[in-house]
């Protein structure tokens, strides 16, 4: 059993957007200090790879999806869909049991439209993170506490649906669960708070 675990993100959506860029170069980092590996797979051929994500030691970019990479019989069973609606929770346990980790790189949406269906369907095994929508790099992050640290998923301090403040007058409300950070803010990536009040700002300046 692989001590380096691998964490996969399974390309989904058409394009990848301002968001995820900044979600995937947190996972990269965070994965690189906690000396695991960060693949973003099934990427059409000719994909641009942001060029702040293709320097990071973890990360690999990769044209396969996850089936080719990982077949029935030669790994397949190693392979843990982080999935919304999985039956069983993650638990410390699951160390041994998966050596790779995989998420659905799609965006969060409110209500959710169940997108990780695309990959449950292909029949990799399940666990859940609990039973909250989390962004995909607080996914990943709450499952290296799991993994990685052994945390139980009850151990991790949680902010749930927090509210962003930008300033006396204008806030936000983000539909998702995050892992709470020691100065008692959500965990996000670095540039997301300016990224969604300038959202904010230009879908309220559509509205003119
Ligand atoms: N609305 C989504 C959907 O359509 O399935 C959830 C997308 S979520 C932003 C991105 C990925 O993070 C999911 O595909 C899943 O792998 C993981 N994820 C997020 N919350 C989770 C939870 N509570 N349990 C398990 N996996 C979760």
């Amino acid at each position: 059993m692989p001590e380096r675990k691998t964490y996969i993100v399974e390309h989904l959506d058409p394009e990848l957007g301002p968001w995820s860029e900044l979600e995937y170069l947190t996972i990269a980092k965070e994965t690189q200090q906690a000396g695991g590996a960060f693949v973003l797979s099934s990427l059409p051929s000719g994909f641009q790879v942001p060029a702040k994500l293709a320097e990071e030691p973890a990360f690999k970019a990769e044209q396969r999806g996850v089936e080719e990479m990982y077949p029935a019989g030669n790994g397949k069973e190693r392979v843990c869909l982080l999935d919304p609606s999985a039956e069983k929770d993650l638990n410390p346990e699951d160390k041994r049991e998966f050596d790779v980790f995989l998420f659905g790189g799609i965006l969060g949406d409110d209500p959710p439209r169940d997108r990780t269906s695309e990959l449950r369907n292909k029949g990799f095994q399940g666990r859940r993170l609990g039973p909250v929508q989390m962004t995909t790099d607080t996914a990943v992050r709450v499952t290296r506490m799991v993994v990685d640290e052994q945390y139980t998923l009850s151990m991790i301090p949680y902010l749930d649906m927090p509210e962003l403040k930008f300033n006396e007058h204008e806030s936000t409300q983000m539909p998702f669960r995050y892992v709470k950070g020691d100065d008692g803010k959500p965990i996000m990536p670095e540039g997301m708070v300016d990224l969604i009040k300038k959202d904010a700002d230009k879908s309220i300046d559509d509205l003119f």
